[in-house]
């Protein structure tokens, strides 16, 4: 008996005690979605009433209720003064405000050193005294200011200098950093904490896992140690699609479910739609709350360009968050039906502190719905989920075949339309999301018998439609929820 049907049964029970026809349903709250100003923003749009008034507009037309007001970023600091008034005027505006801290060129002396430098280049070396002495102070400043903080990407660290070395002796880099960053976590709680007991620091992951002992991160004892974490979900032009769901939802597991939400970005991303991709995957991985990264990309008068920096040549911004904008009832939507809903799938193991690409991500491609799990996973996955993308229904019947014996859930679609299923109250509910830049058609039933009832689609409700034959017509870069009825 699975976790749905257990549900349903002790529903049923209860239900049949108390003479009612139906479980209660909690009032649904509505759901976050964040912001943050970085030190330019604060600076330049934030340094004057009007902007702020500009800036507390824009949240309230893109249903931006949380922000998170940076005041250290790539050795730039925000005078403490203007984070009060920023601060203030936000709240007074009705807004959750906390902080935002990114640990880049802390060391003075480096500072001149990094000027031009990718923002991925100015990581820090965390046995340089003069460093952790920065960070003490940043920290403290940021936590007597904010109840809570985040911390942007860049804790991590590649610094192979002699003093780092000496202090890894015969221990793995991976090893050693991991160690040095969970030790960076527990100092920055302690200097947080110093400056205001109430103050949490939250360690928020990039969207780069492959990697992420090699440059420090263990997810899980980072986690514990600032009691806080999120994770990046920014797949742009160049990532996994469907990588925002699976790392949303392995996040939530490798943390301990101390993940508070995902957190992604317009950055490489040419196409808007791909951008409310991001969005709607994130959602769909169980994301508490989303942030939308930042106010300075997203809204500022003038996007700014950067030649020296590749990554900032797609300007396409401001349509990303016109794009955004236009989705975010549904996206309310989607988030409000996915709350509380348990996933389900496929069980694809990947542990916490493991290291390499993840093969789940791109069997999401072939329509495998796969639940990140910690582990006791699937023992193999006999399919090249390499050739999904492009792959035919007919290509994939063998997949779907697999898929429908361990999760009952019957697909038929060519690649590149992944499916998504959960069990919320007893009942069960699916997501399809079309990846591709034309129409498909796919069907999609349960071996116990229901018939599928659209309950949301994205981005508007006739981008999907439901022929008398069972046929699902999915429109370009669209998707949908279906209930089982
Ligand atoms: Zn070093």
């Amino acid at each position: 008996m699975n976790v749905c049907k257990i549900f349903a049964a002790s529903v049923f029970f209860v239900c049949a005690l108390l003479g009612c026809s139906s479980a209660p349903s909690a009032e649904a709250s509505k759901y976050v979605f964040g912001c943050d100003c970085i030190v330019s923003d604060c600076l330049k749009e934030l340094n004057t009433p009007e902007g702020r008034q500009r800036a507390i507009a824009w949240f309230a037309r893109h249903h931006v209720s949380k922000i998170y007001v940076e005041s250290f970023r790539h050795g730039e600091a925000v005078p403490t003064e203007l984070l009060k008034t920023i601060r203030d005027e936000f709240r007074a505006a009705g807004l959750v405000v906390g902080g935002c801290f990114t640990p880049t060129s802390l060391d003075p002396s480096v500072r001149a050193k990094n000027t031009g430098k990718m923002d991925t280049q100015q990581w820090c070396c965390y046995t340089d005294p003069d460093v952790l002495g920065e960070l003490d102070r940043e920290v403290a400043r940021a936590a007597a200011l904010f109840d809570f903080v985040i911390i942007d990407d860049f804790l991590f660290t590649h610094c192979t200098c002699a003093r780092c070395a000496q202090a890894k002796g015969a221990a793995s880099w991976a090893d050693f950093r991991c160690g040095l960053i969970r030790d960076v976590c527990r100092r920055i709680d302690a200097a947080a904490k110093r400056a205001n007991p109430k103050c949490t620091f939250i360690v928020k992951f990039p969207c780069w896992y492959a990697d992420f002992r090699h440059a420090g991160y263990d997810v899980a004892a980072d986690a514990r140690a600032l009691g806080a974490a999120w994770i990046g979900t920014e797949t742009r032009d160049a990532g996994e699609p469907a990588q925002a769901f699976w790392i949303q939802a392995w996040a939530n597991e490798a943390t301990g479910g101390l993940c508070g939400g995902g957190w992604f970005d317009a950055l490489m991303t040419s196409d808007p739609r791909k951008y409310v991709e991001q969005a709607r995957y994130t959602i769909l991985g169980g994301a508490k709350e989303t942030l939308l990264h930042c106010y300075w990309h997203l809204a500022a008068p003038e996007p700014p360009v950067d030649p020296n920096h590749a990554y900032r040549r797609v300007i396409r911004w401001h349509d990303c968050a016109e794009a955004f904008r236009r989705e975010m009832d549904g996206l309310e939507k989607l988030a409000a039906r996915v709350k509380g809903a348990e996933l389900e799938g496929v069980r694809w193991a990947r542990a916490a502190n493991a290291t390499g690409a993840d093969r789940g991500v791109k069997m999401l491609r072939g329509g495998v719905p796969v639940k990140p799990v910690l582990a006791d996973g699937e023992k193999a996955f006999p399919f090249d989920e390499n050739a999904f993308a492009k792959a035919s229904a007919a290509d994939l019947k063998a997949v779907h075949d697999w898929v429908a014996e361990r999760t009952g859930w019957r697909l038929d679609a060519p690649g590149d339309v992944t499916l998504h299923i959960y069990c919320k109250n007893g009942r069960r509910f699916a997501a399809l999301v079309n990846l591709r830049d034309e129409p498909v058609d796919a069907t999609l039933a349960h071996r116990d018998g229901g018939a599928l009832k659209k309950a949301l689609a994205l981005p508007a409700d006739d981008a999907v439609s439901c022929g008398a034959d069972g046929k699902i017509r999915l429109a370009p870069k669209s998707m949908a929820l279906f209930d089982l009825e």
